[in-house]
């Protein structure tokens, strides 16, 4: 049995249930697709918000270290990480990528997507 999680903008709680994301993996689609009914999504984890609210950069931030280390401990083999990674231009936050370096510096692997975006 995999396990696979999800990480998220911190600022996207504020108009988000993650309802998108979550149907996307239970119907399998989208950047789901292909995986085995057996797949759990075991985790959910947000970034530490942005500079101007938290002066820590991911690496230096030991809540966000704590949870990168949890997830190898839960066993997650796959991260996907949600289209609120993008900003208005379309690039991804420079945040977010430090976390799925921190993520993938772990063992696992780092997808970004979840639904169709
Ligand atoms: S650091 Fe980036 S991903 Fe995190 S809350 Fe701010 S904009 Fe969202």
């Amino acid at each position: 049995m995999k396990k696979i999680g999800i990480l998220t903008c911190l600022n996207s709680n504020d108009v988000c249930t993650r309802a998108g994301c979550l149907s996307a993996f239970r119907e399998r689609r989208d950047f789901f697709s292909g995986y085995p009914e057996d797949m759990i999504l075991a985790a959910v984890m947000t970034c530490n918000g942005c500079k101007e609210t938290n002066a820590k950069e991911p690496a230096e931030d030991a809540g966000i270290l704590e949870k990168a280390d949890r997830l190898v401990s839960e066993k997650i083999s796959v991260i996907h990480v949600g289209v609120c990674r993008l900003n208005e231009e379309k690039k991804e936050c420079p945040r977010i990528t430090q976390i799925c370096g921190l993520i993938e510096e772990r063992g696992i692997k780092v997808i970004r997507g979840t639904h169709k975006e």
